[in-house]
């Protein structure tokens, strides 16, 4: 017999985006500009270094295996009750999590694709099987084809709002169709990574608006608006009977004490870190006309990232990189993270070649 499962041989292997580092040395220039993994492009709010140095004092010790600092400082800033939160390694971990405590082998977790990158390796990590629902032609969740895709067999549902990669946003209305006609013994998950990112009053918040509802988790994320993604710190807000039960199967310790330390230092600069993400909107703004000049049927963003249906995404991301730019390759289009002004000029410059 193999030694490790035969059936992980099936999904190619997760390729990170190309270093930084290793392209400017290639080029012989100073520093490349990543645009290719949605993270924000400022340094750490204010607090957050002086929060890690005096953790640091006790990295000898385990963290707080209950999370309890960061778990009170998020439901007193979101309004939910301590426990029904759940903090984990990054959103990503959170996902892994509600996978295996969701199926067991051969139950199906159906999800909108494309999507995030992550949502086949965790299904499968959980030996459950993928329903990949395709897109709509404009690029959103078809969530009529969604719930016929649900089968007794079905779990879990992941919807991602907005998505990851095309920044498309459901509408509270759909949404809520949705959720109503899902049927209760099926968890759905919204992950609302760029949740931070969204201007459109029609897109529902998932805290306010559904996380009441049993069978809704909502995910969040530190690593994207709040600055923190090289800490991974995700959490989630569930029922407390499906919070007590995620908690139980968690793998221990995986909020570790500088990402816990980082993260209730952030949310106390709330006010700073709304003001960074207004300069990424500004320039979400000012990019789309001139990125639909050059690609047609770029949809409107509400993420910090745009999609663009290019014909040749690969041919595109490798000009990009011989201009010292790093997006990411789909193979239906590209994605580029919206950077500073300056990296955004770059990156348009890359574009036209
Ligand atoms: N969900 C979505 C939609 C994402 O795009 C990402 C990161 N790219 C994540 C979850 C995971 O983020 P993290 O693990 O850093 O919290």
């Amino acid at each position: 017999r193999p030694l490790t499962r035969p059936d992980l041989a099936a999904l190619p292997p997760y390729v990170p985006g190309r270093s930084p580092a290793d392209l400017a040395r290639e080029l012989g220039i100073p520093a490349a500009i990543k645009l290719a993994s949605n993270e924000v492009p400022y340094g750490p709010l204010p607090g957050v270094t002086e929060a890690i140095s005096a953790a640091m004092a006790e990295v000898n010790r385990y963290p707080d295996a209950a999370v309890i600092a960061l778990r009170d400082a998020l439901a007193e800033r979101y309004e939910v009750a301590p426990d029904r939160i759940v903090t984990g390694c990054g959103s990503v971990g959170l996902l892994d999590l509600l996978c295996k405590s969701t199926c067991q082998p051969g139950d199906e977790i159906v999800y909108s694709w494309r999507s995030f990158e992550a949502y086949p390796l965790v299904v499968l990590g959980a030996g459950a099987r993928s329903v990949q629902v395709p897109n709509k032609s404009g690029h959103g969740h078809d969530l009529d084809a969604m719930l016929a895709a649900i089968t007794p067999a079905t779990r879990l549902v992941l919807v991602c709002n907005p998505n990851n990669p095309t920044g498309t946003a459901l509408h509270r209305a759909e949404l809520t169709r949705f959720l109503d006609a899902v049927s209760d013994d099926v968890l759905v998950v919204l992950d609302e990574a760029y949740r931070e990112f969204i201007t459109d009053e029609e897109v529902p918040d998932g805290l306010v608006e559904f996380a009441d509802r049993p069978n809704v988790v909502v995910l969040r994320t530190m690593s994207k608006a709040w600055g923190l993604a090289g800490l991974r710190c995700g959490w989630l807000v569930a029922s407390p009977e499906v919070a007590n039960t995620l908690r139980t199967v968690l793998t221990p310790f995986a909020t570790n004490m500088l990402a816990q330390a980082a993260a209730i230092a952030a949310l106390h600069a709330a006010d700073e870190m709304r003001r960074r993400v207004d300069l990424v909107l500004a320039e979400r703004d000012r990019l789309l006309p001139q990125l639909r000049a050059l690609v047609p049927g770029t949809p409107a963003s509400q993420a910090n990232f745009f999609w663009l249906p290019v014909a040749d995404p690969v041919g595109f991301g490798k000009q990009c990189e011989s201009h010292g730019v790093i997006v990411r390759p789909f193979p239906e289009g590209v994605r580029v993270t919206i950077g500073t002004a300056e990296e955004n000029d770059a990156f348009l410059a890359a574009a036209r070649g």
